[in-house]
């Protein structure tokens, strides 16, 4: 049966933050906490009035949402009472986020490594990566506070390593009036695909010289003086968009995912806050009966996350680190803002689950390049940070953290066509000596020029043609048919 109506439930949000613990209603644009600096998650203080509604009823709620036809419950909002129930039916903002596919790791490779699993290709969202999940609920949030205080213009601004701004600027061309784009890059850091991205949406496009860490201090002084609303993920709203993530990979298993370990790269840390929060919410309300295992994974070019954990508990210390040239360069993050967001939901999340529930695992650049190769010629779409998470797992199964009966499903968090200069460099050896990468020549791949480049002229097509079939006849030794 089909369910077209929208949700009549409404939650309160407020602001808490992980800090002090300050609360702040959540009809403002709060960034950081103004009493401390603290950062926020977004807390729906009726939460409880959802335990109402058993486990199994809730099952059955979002399962029979998955075949409607109404907009606004099509994409993350699926899961409307666990994200932001605070929104109408008109603020919602769809562009065909969400619902991302879980493909199984194809034959060949998941016997190269030796324990299935599968890749969730969240790449194959509108602005191909992770990030317009986060963007739906942070503009559906800005549609619904432009609407009850009347503002007729609010600038977004965002820093970004590519993909936080190619999202921001579609959704806000998308929604348009009053919302106005303007992103900030660090210059030389975002791949040309991911530059092409806010260009053709039409958001006003400033560069910096120096890393994203840099560029997000900026952003920050931006959001703390000016009149703009910022669009990272200290942005809670975007964190509640991106724990749909985890909804979706339990309803895909049928609500059972205790035998599933999660792969997620960490950059600035908000998707792993976010599919540890949205796995918690399920377990609460018994929409779930056991937490799957998530596993952060970070390069050694920036790993402060993987620093922290792999000291002994009791002897852990934050410290940020200054990154080095990273091939997943999407997570090319020393300091990341989510940090604090991510200590508290581990915390819970193996209080809940056991020590080995969460985990953190960290990976050479020599072993993403390979991964991601390895991955993408058996047929599987992964980006650098989709081939970071393989090299994970590859790592995990080698320490003996993972194996038995678990499956592993590994975020391909953007297309591989946001990163085919990677690839390139790859197949041409050419990485520079900074990456510590040296390809594998016997994967190398480039087109074959069979004739001269003025081949064609003065010829008509029949005997081009003919030209042209000899030549790819001799190239692969075809036999003539009898
Ligand atoms: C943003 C991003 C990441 C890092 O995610 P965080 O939430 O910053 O940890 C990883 N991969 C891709 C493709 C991204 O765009
Ligand atoms: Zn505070």
């Amino acid at each position: 049966m089909q369910d077209t109506s929208f949700p009549s439930y409404r939650g309160q949000m407020e602001y808490v933050c992980l800090n002090c613990g300050a609360r702040r209603s959540g009809e403002s644009l709060l960034y950081t906490c103004d009493a401390c600096g603290g950062v926020f998650l977004l807390e729906n203080t009726d939460f409880q009035q959802l335990k109402a509604t058993s486990g199994q009823e809730w099952r059955d709620i979002f399962d029979r949402r998955a075949t409607t036809a109404k907009t606004a419950l099509r994409g993350i909002f699926r899961y409307y009472e666990l994200l932001a129930p605070v929104f109408d039916e008109e603020d919602i903002v769809f562009l065909g986020e969400g619902l991302t596919p879980i493909i199984e790791a194809s034959p060949s490779l998941a016997a190269k490594i030796g324990l299935p699993f599968a890749y969730k290709n969240d790449g194959q969202n509108p602005s191909a990566s992770f990030k317009d999940r986060g963007m739906a609920c942070a503009f559906s949030f800005l549609k619904w506070l432009c609407r009850r205080n009347n503002w007729d213009e609010v600038l977004t601004v965002c820093a970004s390593t590519g993909d936080t701004s190619a999202a921001a600027a579609l959704y806000a061309s998308y929604v348009g009036a009053p919302l106005k784009s303007v992103v900030l890059l660090p210059h030389g850091k975002v791949t040309p695909q991911q530059l092409s991205q806010p260009l053709g949406s039409g958001a006003v496009v400033l560069e910096l010289p120096g890393v994203f860490d840099d560029c997000m201090k900026v952003v920050e002084i931006l959001a703390e003086q000016y009149r703009v609303a910022l669009l990272n993920s200290k942005n809670s709203w975007r964190i509640l968009g991106q724990e749909s993530y985890a909804l979706e990979v339990a309803q895909w298993y049928g609500w059972d995912v205790s035998d599933q370990c999660l792969f997620v790269p960490v950059g600035n840390a908000g998707n792993i806050t976010a599919i540890m929060a949205g796995f918690l919410k399920m377990y609460d309300l018994g929409i779930i009966k056991r937490l799957p295992r998530v596993f952060g994974v970070q390069s050694e070019h920036a790993d402060p996350v993987w620093r922290y954990y792999s000291a002994p508990k009791g002897n852990r210390h934050w410290a940020p680190v200054t990154v080095r040239p990273s091939v997943a360069q999407a997570a090319m993050i020393g300091n990341p803002v989510s940090f604090p967001r991510v200590q508290k939901l581990a915390e819970r999340f193996i209080e809940l689950g056991g020590e080995r529930a969460f985990q953190v695992v960290r990976v050479t650049e020599q072993q993403i390049m390979d991964a991601m190769i390895l991955a993408n010629r058996n047929g599987h779409i992964s980006c650098t940070q989709g081939g970071e998470c393989l090299a994970g797992l590859q790592n995990a199964l080698k320490i003996g953290l993972i194996g038995g009966n678990e499956h592993a499903v590994l975020d391909a968090t953007a297309h591989s066509l946001k990163f085919s200069g990677f690839q390139q460099m790859y197949f041409e050896n050419s990485f520079p000596p900074a990456y510590d990468v040296v390809a594998d020549a016997s994967l190398a791949n480039e087109p074959v020029l069979l004739l001269p480049p003025n081949a064609r002229e003065g010829k008509d097509i029949q005997t081009f043609a003919k030209m042209g079939a000899d030549a790819v006849a001799s190239k692969l030794g075809l036999l003539k048919k009898k």
